[in-house]
């Protein structure tokens, strides 16, 4: 059975752990590969080896660190559809999706291409007379990223080449439910001439994090996954004065207004709700029709009704299988709750099956109706294939309902009034709006700036703030003498 190496100084090495996870193929929970969980002494070493990196490269020339990411991205662009493969394989994604889990992440290191006009601090002149300040942005030291499954390439490009760019050398924990995509992504970054220690890699699950968030040379650490864990990650490195990012669950709503193009909502709808099994932090779960636009919800469903799950390489396929059998009884679970608690089931998916692959995590696209706001299926995050429908009279009822949900990674809105649009960005508590866009992702020039309890930190992922979040700021005050000029002693605080 292929055995996942660790990636330490610069060496893909086997684990001398015993303790082994295995890694599935979602269509048939075949066993595909097997992740170690690293040893304390194989984390220590990874740490130590970006420890000891950190002291040459933070001293090579900005342009320099540009080139490897340049280089990177060739090779990433090159390699893209076998990393897609890979991916599909270990994830079940649909072979279009899964480029589009490349993808994203190869924008993030186009923008580290950029990271010296990133790093450009700032400077005034004479704050005092003869007295100058400057700015410069320094990195921090060893920084560690800890990944979740549902994006095993676009996330873990989202963190390491921005933190190396800026300086830092990264220690990664990607998911032990799909580590094949991330160790191919770390190949090629050896592949474009990394000096060892820059990026190790070390594999486990909450006893290996935790390790990391507690060790004193760590000194930030950014976090995807769910809000319980993202939390506990939360509290754990700042208690231990580490710089924290942690991304967290959601729920995120779609408004509908009357006056939007039906055929748009309805068309956009069916991806952004049932797309990639519903296992996006960005899928909408919840569509509130407001006014008449209740009456598109039964061809919605019928439209979803009709999506087909298959395998990743079927053309015809919508999404492919959950991650695991686990997510498939908590998502089915989920289903069995809404209807026990009385909302209407449009479209049932908890039966379906693919032939020939019944063994996979299946579920089919589920649509539910009459949601209220008190419902498990409205409270949770459910990450599976599965949209509820609510109501609102006025565009104001809407905002409030999704203003009292405590999540806030994305929304939505569909109209054809500037009004209401404007209303709606001003007004809504979520961190990304999109107006006729359903599924509002940022490129990297801007930040993913989720809020409330999708987010925890200050600092967001990509875009300027991510250069901020693995920098330090350093100013510089100076004063040349010039001989001239005679000074006695200053004896005050004030720059004279
Ligand atoms: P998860 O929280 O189960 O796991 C994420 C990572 O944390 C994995 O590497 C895992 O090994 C590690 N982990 C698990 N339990 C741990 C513990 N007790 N202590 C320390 N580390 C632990 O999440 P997942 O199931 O892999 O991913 C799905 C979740 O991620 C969903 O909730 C989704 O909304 C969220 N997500 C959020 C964003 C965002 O940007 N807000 C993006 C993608 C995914």
């Amino acid at each position: 059975m292929k055995q996942i190496p660790l990636l330490i100084n610069g060496e893909f090495v086997a684990s001398q752990s015993s303790q082994l996870i295995d890694v599935t193929n979602p269509a048939n929970n075949s066993v595909i590969a097997q992740v170690p969980c690293a040893t304390e002494q194989e984390v220590q070493q990874a740490i130590a080896s970006a420890k000891e990196a950190f002291t040459t490269w933070r001293n090579v020339a900005v342009p320099e660190r540009a080139r490897l990411m340049m280089r990177y991205q060739a090779l990433l662009k090159q390699h893209h559809d076998e990393i897609a493969e890979i991916l599909s394989q270990e994830t079940g994604k649909t072979f279009d999706d899964a480029k589009g889990d490349v993808w994203r992440g190869i924008e993030v290191v186009e923008q580290a291409m950029n990271i010296p006009a990133l790093l450009m601090g700032e400077t005034v002149e004479n704050v005092a007379r003869g007295i100058d300040t400057y700015s410069y942005i320094q990195p921090l030291g060893v920084c560690a990223g800890i990944t979740p499954f549902n994006f095993p390439a676009m996330i873990p490009l989202w963190m390491f080449p921005l933190a190396i760019a800026a300086g830092n050398t990264f220690v990664l924990k990607p998911s032990e439910q799909d580590p094949m995509t991330p160790t191919r992504l770390a190949e090629l970054f050896i592949e474009a001439g990394a000096p060892k220690g820059l990026l190790n890699i070390v594999h486990g699950g909450a006893r290996e994090v935790d390790q990391l968030l507690t060790h004193p040379d760590i000194k930030a650490v950014s976090f995807v996954g769910s809000v319980p864990v993202g939390q506990h990650i939360y509290k754990t490195a700042t208690d231990h004065m580490k710089r924290a990012q942690c991304f967290a669950g959601a729920k995120n709503h779609s408004v509908i207004m009357p006056d939007a193009n039906k055929a748009q909502v309805l068309n956009n709808l069916v991806g952004a709700s049932v797309g990639a099994a519903g296992q996006r932090c960005m899928a909408i779960s919840v569509a509130v029709f407001v006014g008449k636009a209740k009456e598109w919800i039964p061809e919605l469903a019928e439209m979803i009704g009709k999506v087909k799950p298959g395998l990743w390489n079927d053309k015809e396929a919508g999404y492919g299988p959950l991650i695991s059998p686990r997510a498939k009884q908590r998502v089915l679970s989920l289903i069995e709750q809404g209807k026990a608690e009385g909302a209407t089931c449009l479209v049932d998916g908890s039966d379906f099956s693919l032939a020939g692959h019944e063994e996979g995590n299946w579920v089919g696209p589920t649509v539910f109706t009459n949601v209220t706001e008190e419902m498990t299926i409205y409270k949770e995050e459910i990450f599976g294939p599965v949209l509820c429908c609510m109501e609102a009279d006025e565009l104001e009822d809407a905002i409030a309902l999704v203003n009292r949900n405590p999540f806030g990674n994305g929304t939505s809105i569909f109209t054809a009034s500037g009004a209401a649009a404007r209303k709606y960005q001003h007004e809504i508590e979520v961190g990304q709006v999109g107006i006729n866009v359903p599924i509002p992702v940022p490129l990297p020039f801007f930040s993913f700036t989720g809020w409330k309890n999708s987010f925890y930190g200050d600092l967001h992922a990509y875009g300027k703030q991510a250069v901020r979040f693995y920098t330090e700021t350093k100013t510089v005050t100076s004063r040349w003498f010039e001989d001239d000029i005679p000074h006695g002693p200053n004896m005050t605080i004030s720059l004279r």
